[in-house]
């Protein structure tokens, strides 16, 4: 094995990713070498790159959160997962396993968690090391392209739409159908749920449709007004996987008394901040909840739908080289679907 591998590197917020040859990282006590296949480009790395968030990345970076591959290598005391299993990486990249939340099923907020691309190196490279307990197990035989996306895109709107608390028959409303959204439509119509579809690109609601989706909302043309047209009384939850701030308040304006809105977009910076009525969410019982990512158990969930072949994100390919490139039409909004950068 070579010395050095190839990796996609940020050197200061804003600029571009340069290509590189940087060292094979070595595994630890605990942790494995991962031999990247394949990683998708959430927009999470984008606002990483831009330093859209007021808690910034570690620098230099090598960014990427949905990651799989074949473990290559096993630091001390790791017997599992063995050299040769087929792992996926998620964003959580480890969590400190003895406070409170981790105690009680919620290791999604631990205050110690480390973040895969993050504030650890992530996976637009060649190889990339991670803590063994924290690597997911992908099924033999698993298309790993495809199943790439499921590692953030996947656990993060099933845990969303479990946070949700909608049950099966009753309309969600899905805002933004990108690389979350789209297999977020996908995870409600597996649970027995109905989907309506907001987003701005009429490309985007074409593919939700595909997938199942009853309402097909412009969210250019007041989309409240014509959600509540189609569904009268509201819908019973709403997912905003947008990265535009009115889409969290219009989430708020489309429930139905009682209803749950899932905040997971984290559009950052200015943007970051809506405005609500606390008469109506008082009034009618409305609740907003947050979801972050998943818990290893709501990954093992997620990726088991896909494995079952319930769920199946929409995949373009591209190489590390043209990263840039992709990070350009993510900004302007061009990209449906997941892009996935093949590695190997
Ligand atoms: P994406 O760029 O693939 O998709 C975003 C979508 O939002 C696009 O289709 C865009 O057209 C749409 N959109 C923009 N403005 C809109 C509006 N006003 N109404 C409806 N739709 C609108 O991004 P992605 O990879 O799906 O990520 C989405 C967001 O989720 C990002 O902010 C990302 O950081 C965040 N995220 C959060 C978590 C979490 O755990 N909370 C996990 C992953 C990603
Ligand atoms: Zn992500
Ligand atoms: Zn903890």
């Amino acid at each position: 094995m070579s010395q050095t591998m190839k990796a996609a590197v940020l050197h200061a917020a804003g600029e571009p990713l340069r290509i590189e040859q940087v060292p094979i990282p070595q595994p630890g006590p605990g942790q494995v070498l991962i031999r990247v296949v394949a990683c998708g480009v959430c927009h999470s790395d984008l606002h990483a790159i831009d330093g859209d968030w007021s808690a910034l990345p570690r620098l230099p970076l090598i960014p990427g959160h949905e990651v799989t591959g074949y473990v290559a290598a096993v630091g001390p005391g790791v017997s599992e997962p063995a050299i040769g299993t087929a792992v996926g990486m998620p964003w959580m990249y480890s969590a400190c396993g003895t406070c409170e939340f981790c105690q009680g099923g919620m290791e999604t907020i631990c205050e110690r968690r480390e973040s895969t691309g993050y504030s650890q190196q992530g996976g637009y490279a060649e190889y990339m090391v991670a803590p063994a307990a924290f690597v997911a197990s992908i099924p033999a035989g698993t298309d790993l392209y495809a199943l790439a996306p499921i590692l953030c895109a996947g656990v993060t709107t099933y845990r969303g739409l479990k946070r949700s608390r909608a049950q099966p028959g009753q309309w969600v409303a899905v805002l933004g159908i990108g690389g979350l959204g789209h297999v977020a439509v996908q995870y409600a119509v597996a649970m027995g749920l109905r989907v309506a579809a907001i987003d701005v690109g009429a490309d985007k609601l074409e593919l939700a449709g595909r997938y199942g989706a009853e309402c097909l909302i412009d969210a250019l043309s007041d989309p409240v007004a014509s959600l509540r047209q189609q569904i009268p009384g509201g819908v019973h939850a709403a997912l905003v996987t947008a990265t535009a701030n009115a889409a969290f308040e219009q989430s708020v304006q489309m429930l139905r008394p009682g209803g749950t809105a899932v905040f997971i977009g984290l559009p950052g910076g200015n943007a970051d901040a809506v405005r609500t009525s606390i008469s109506a969410i008082s009034g009618w019982e409305l609740s907003i909840t947050g979801s972050n990512i998943g818990t290893r158990q709501d990954l093992n969930e997620a990726v088991a739908f896909a494995a079952r072949g319930q769920v199946k994100a929409e995949v373009s390919l591209a190489g590390l080289d043209d990263i840039n490139t992709v990070f350009d039409r993510m900004r302007k909004g061009q990209l449906v679907g997941r892009t996935v950068l093949k590695i190997a």
